[in-house]
């Protein structure tokens, strides 16, 4: 009870950090948590954090503050396309921490999240440079 309480009072401290920050949109990604759960080596972390928990508080307070809520579709391929040129690197494995753009005209080196959530920012927009230029 004690752990719960301590897990659910994390996640409604982080969703009012990332509402407080005032974003016009915030795009969340449809993680397949079943699917996850079967990897053994994931299947704790990703229960521990309660992450549909987490993405249902965080849709509510984006509605209370009238903050668009998008969830990107499952099969968006936020961490392996090169959020410069949008070249996808198939062969990104989950140790990965930093992402390497297999083009040689790029060669964008970035940490791997980071290419990640600038794919997400933009979800649906420009999938190409816009955001980092
Ligand atoms: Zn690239």
């Amino acid at each position: 009870k004690k752990l719960s309480d301590i897990r659910l009072n994390h996640i409604h401290q982080t969703t009012n950090t990332i509402v407080k920050t005032k974003p016009c949109r915030v795009v969340v990604e449809d993680l397949n948590v079943r699917g996850l759960l079967k990897n053994k080596h994931l299947s704790k972390s990703i229960s521990e954090q309660c992450f549909n928990k987490f993405i249902t508080i965080l849709e509510y307070k984006c509605k209370w503050n009238k903050i668009e809520f998008v969830k990107a579709d499952r099969f968006y391929p936020s961490s392996k396309m090169c959020s410069c040129c949008g070249t996808i690197k198939k062969d990104l494995k989950l140790k990965d921490r930093t992402y390497v753009c297999p083009n040689e005209k790029c060669n964008l080196v970035i940490d791997r999240d980071k290419n990640a959530s600038i794919n997400l920012a933009n979800y649906k927009s420009n999938h190409k440079c816009g955001f980092l230029n």
